[in-house]
């Protein structure tokens, strides 16, 4: 049984999450320890809870160990039984990451599947809906199944209650992906979404983006809506290039100014123009298990982030390839799977 200590490197949930969807794959059972040691509220969490029996239900897996707050326990796949299936994680947690933890596997399976998902939809430090439909999905679509999202209703901290539906059309096996250009950039927009909450909220970001990238009012889009059980705000630029669109995201907190959150994301994006590289960094992570699993890929980003070299060294453990990463430039750096 593989041995993975939660504490390496980020030390976060995405351990879990990489090891139960390559387990899943691979066949290989594991057991972790120290899980989220460098977290403030170690050890499991709801979200990281949910992924864990999901992935058990998916995987007719066993997991031994696994409930709120622990900070260890084993886990055993059987076979991957496609399907319908409903997970829920009961807070606001975010489905998203719950989603990278079974679609690897489900991807890979002999039918369809259909998944319906309870919980965060827009969570700070994790994937918003937007990013895993218009970034992540259509480069996964690019190495052969075809997975499709659908966003039924939002869901905010602290409630939740956002649902979400994914559509699987698995593959036999995957292409491999090359993103070391990223092609001329064909288009940059700006989106303030109010739920629940007053429109000049969104005014106030969108006149930030507008200021400093000097967007017009035709990037612009401004949606206010109630399709909620609680009040959320949410602001992305998208920048399309020729060979992927980029998404970058504030999650509106309480507390924090819509103009704080707008700028920060006008930064995230201003950075990611300047420096021509085609991956932004949250991508970079989540690149690696599709690029391991096609047997390889090769992308070039920002500096590599702790999620991106601690991903690696989990996806080795369980898979038989090789993942460099190579400083090019002051800030691009070309990441390379080979098996
Ligand atoms: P923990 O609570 O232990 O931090 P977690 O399960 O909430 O764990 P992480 O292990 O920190 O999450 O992983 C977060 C994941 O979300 C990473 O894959 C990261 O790239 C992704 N992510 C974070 N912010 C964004 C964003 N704005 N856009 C896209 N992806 C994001």
């Amino acid at each position: 049984m593989l041995s993975i200590d939660g504490s390496y490197g980020e030390g976060g949930g995405q351990i879990i999450r990489t090891s139960l969807a390559l387990s899943l794959i691979t066949g290989k059972p594991f057991r972790v320890y120290n899980v989220r040691a460098r977290r403030d509220k170690p050890g499991l969490q709801r979200q990281h809870l949910t992924a864990v029996t999901a992935a058990a239900a998916i995987g007719t897996a066993t997991a031994e160990g696994a409930h709120v707050g622990s900070k260890e326990f084993s886990f055993e796949p059987g076979a991957i039984q496609p399907g319908e299936y409903k997970f829920t994680i009961g807070t606001a947690g975010s489905t998203m990451l719950v989603l990278q933890a079974v679609l690897p596997p489900l991807m890979l399976a002999d039918a369809p599947s259909l998944l319906l998902f309870e919980g965060g939809t827009h969570n700070v430090k994790a994937p918003p809906f937007e990013f895993i439909r218009k970034t992540f999905l259509p480069l996964i679509n690019k190495t052969g199944p075809t997975v499709t999202v659908e966003l039924q209703r939002y869901g905010f901290y602290p409630p939740g209650g956002g649902r979400f539906n994914v559509y699987v059309e698995p593959a036999q096996e995957l292409r491999r992906l090359d993103l070391v250009e990223r092609g001329a950039v064909l288009s940059r927009r700006a989106r303030a979404l109010c739920v629940n909450l007053p429109a000049h909220v969104g005014e106030r970001e969108l006149a930030v983006v507008s200021e400093q990238m000097g967007l017009v009012p035709d990037q612009l889009d401004l949606e206010v809506s109630d399709n909620a059980i609680s009040a959320g705000n949410v602001f992305t630029i998208d920048v399309e290039s020729e060979h992927l669109t980029e998404v970058f995201t504030g999650v509106g907190e309480r507390g924090v100014r819509a103009e704080s959150i707008a700028a920060r994301v006008v930064k995230e994006a201003q950075s990611y123009l300047a420096s021509g590289a085609p991956v932004g960094e949250h991508l970079a992570d989540q690149l690696l298990i599709p690029m391991a699993l096609a047997g390889g890929g090769a992308f070039t980003t920002a500096t590599p982030t702790p999620h991106t070299t601690t991903n690696i060294e989990v996806v080795k453990k369980f898979l038989p390839v090789d993942i460099t990463t190579t400083q090019l430039t002051e800030d691009v750096w070309k990441v390379e799977v080979f098996s």
